[in-house]
């Protein structure tokens, strides 16, 4: 199975990803994950990456589409994959269609979590709580104003990606507002009925 899940931050996309992962034996894609791997471990690629990441902004396509690209190479895809937090504008959704194209592979399913937007700051801070509760590390971009930044990359640039897979008619939408166990199912309807 090879799948995109589009939403915008805080919308679940890493929990259902996580879930779905488990379901399929098939590995999580998540741009953000790959890219916090290079800034910890300091290449070049986390260089140029962490200062626009902190602010909330996007990464450029060429840097985010050369990882994914190596990434589906790897064998572990070879079943397929979950596509989490990419493609995030349309100039990657072609450079990806593009990749795919190349590779002789498609896409089962592009799979959008519509969310109330009020909620996800709500849904961003009880994250953070939890995560200090846990002992964990909170992300460098959970803070307001982080948050806030997304969430404008998200309706300028990602959400335009909405209108372009339903012109492919790839496009599932499923309610993101759902309990996580009622989404996961819903995520496997709207995919077996494609
Ligand atoms: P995420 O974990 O998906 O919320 O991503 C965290 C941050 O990584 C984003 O705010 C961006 O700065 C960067 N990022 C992740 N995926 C992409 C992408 N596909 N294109 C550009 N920037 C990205």
């Amino acid at each position: 199975m090879r799948l995109i899940l589009l939403g915008p931050p805080g919308a679940g996309k890493g929990t259902q990803a996580k879930v779905l992962t488990e379901k399929h034996g098939i590995p999580q894609l998540s741009t953000g994950d790959m890219l916090r791997a290079a800034v910890a471990a300091g290449s070049e690629v986390g260089k140029r990456a962490k200062a626009v990441m902190d602010s909330g902004g996007l990464v450029s396509d060429e840097i985010v589409n050369q990882i994914v690209s190596e990434r589906i190479d790897q064998a572990d895809c070879a079943n397929g994959f979950i596509l989490d937090g990419y493609p995030r504008t349309v100039p990657q959704a072609e450079a990806l269609s593009g990749m795919l194209r190349q590779k002789g592979l498609r896409l089962d399913g592009v799979v959008n979590l519509k969310v109330d937007e009020e909620a996800l700051v709500r849904r961003m801070e009880s994250r953070v709580r939890e995560t200090i509760a846990a002992g964990g590390k909170v992300r460098a971009d959970d803070n307001p104003e982080s948050f806030k930044k997304r969430l404008e990359e998200y309706r300028e640039k990602t959400a335009p990606l909405a209108d372009y897979y339903r012109g492919t008619g790839e496009l599932r939408s499923v309610d993101g507002m759902a309990d996580m166990k009622a989404v996961t199912a819903e995520i496997e309807r709207v995919l077996e009925t494609a």
